[in-house]
């Protein structure tokens, strides 16, 4: 296969790069390896309102059409002094969703192969560029795509900017340790947050029997607090104000899931002839639980990058200064949320919050 533009990873953020960069003139192909794993464990997330708007102007506000896909009418929490309350009811948007990734994923994959984009099943396994082209090795098919630009939309593993020698900047090392389970009775259609000692819960309901909770602190403070246990995890969400009571009688489906969801940056998200989008080049911890807009506004940005920068070093600079001031964007909110919540100051994972103690260990 011959192409403009190659994009590694079809999630939001790839199929959002494919589709903005389709509609610009461009011969595009996503490779996807999702389809060639088993289906993993079901995760739900919970979508801000403004994911409908972005999906329409892409041409995939279908993949919100599925009976399937639930709806979210706010966030609820207790977090320091004052509980949160805010309601979509006003947003301009109107309200968010929650929905199951791998379906959610699925259907993007789906439309926009509909819209002509050509989704390869496949895993990217090598990476050579000679003159100005890469040639990208499959696993499966034996094949090679060769193309102008490549594009690492692979999440947090970064397969491409890793291989070409960009590293990681951890900001932290947040894990979220996620159960799904069954509920004994109905919740409210919200995102619960409640901040605990040792970090904080997220909780939101999928549909009126299943629900979707996690605990989110430091990877070591996970490790020495057993949440993974089930036993363990269930009497922390017990000993919670707000979640607990929701979801009294919640039935695990079996062991809780570690998942890293810290503030993570390639220090490198560009370079001649690729750059990095969504998860790949700037991943979020889940707090704004905005990950998919995100990922889905940086496909269009990299659309216009990819348009104007063939040849151009200063385009490709701004790109990198853009990926640097969101991630800067993101901390400086997350650090002032934080200092929303003065009730455990001598715990390890507040106290690295304010400052006294190491993020990164
Ligand atoms: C615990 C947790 C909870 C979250 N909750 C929310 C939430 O409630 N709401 C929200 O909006 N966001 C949430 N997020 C964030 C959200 O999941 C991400 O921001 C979003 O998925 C990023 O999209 P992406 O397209 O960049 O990457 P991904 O969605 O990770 O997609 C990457 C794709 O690349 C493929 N791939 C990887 N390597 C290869 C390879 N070598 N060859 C071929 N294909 C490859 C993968 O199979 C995958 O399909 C959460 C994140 C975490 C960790």
């Amino acid at each position: 296969v011959n192409t403009d533009i190659a994009i590694i990873g079809a999630g939001p953020a790839g199929v959002a790069t494919a589709c903005a960069s389709m509609a610009a003139g461009a011969a595009v192909v996503l490779i996807d390896d999702s389809s060639t794993t088993r289906r993993p464990v079901r995760l739900d997330e919970a979508l801000a309102p403004a994911v409908r708007r972005r999906l329409t102007a892409l041409g995939l506000e279908a993949a919100l059409d599925d009976r399937e896909v639930a709806r979210s009418t706010g966030v609820r929490g207790r977090w320091g002094t004052a509980d949160i309350e805010r309601s979509f009811l006003f947003d301009p948007n109107g309200d968010g969703f929650v929905v199951d990734r791998w379906r959610f994923d699925r259907r993007l994959r789906t439309l926009a192969t509909r819209l002509g984009l050509p989704v390869l099943v496949d895993t990217a396994r090598g990476l050579t560029r000679s003159g100005d082209r890469w040639q990208i090795e499959l696993g499966r098919q034996a094949g090679t795509v060769a193309a102008r630009w490549v594009v690492d939309a692979t999440g947090r593993a970064a397969w491409v900017g890793r291989r070409l020698g960009a590293r990681p900047c951890h900001d932290d090392r947040l894990v979220a340790v996620v159960g799904t389970g069954r509920l004994a009775r109905r919740v409210a259609r919200v995102t619960m947050v409640e901040a605990i000692e040792a970090g904080w819960w997220y909780a939101f309901g999928s549909d009126d029997s299943r629900a979707t909770a996690a605990l989110v602190t430091d990877a070591d403070l996970a490790r020495a607090g057993g949440y993974r246990s089930p036993a363990v995890w269930r009497s922390e969400l017990a000993r919670t104000s707000l979640l607990g009571p929701a979801l009294a009688g919640f039935e695990l489906d079996g062991m809780p899931s570690v998942v890293p969801c810290g503030n993570v940056r390639l220090d490198q998200p560009c370079g001649p002839g690729w750059l990095a989008v969504g998860d790949a080049a700037v991943a979020h911890d889940p707090l704004a639980g905005s990950g998919v807009v995100r990922a889905l506004d940086s496909g269009i940005e990299a659309a216009t990058v990819l348009a104007a920068a063939a040849g151009r070093r200063d385009v490709l600079d701004r790109y990198h200064e853009s990926c640097r001031e969101r991630f800067a964007t993101h901390l400086a909110r997350s650090a002032a949320f934080h200092r929303r919540e003065p009730r455990w100051p001598g715990s390890p994972y507040w106290a690295r919050r304010a400052g006294t103690g190491q993020l990164v260990t």
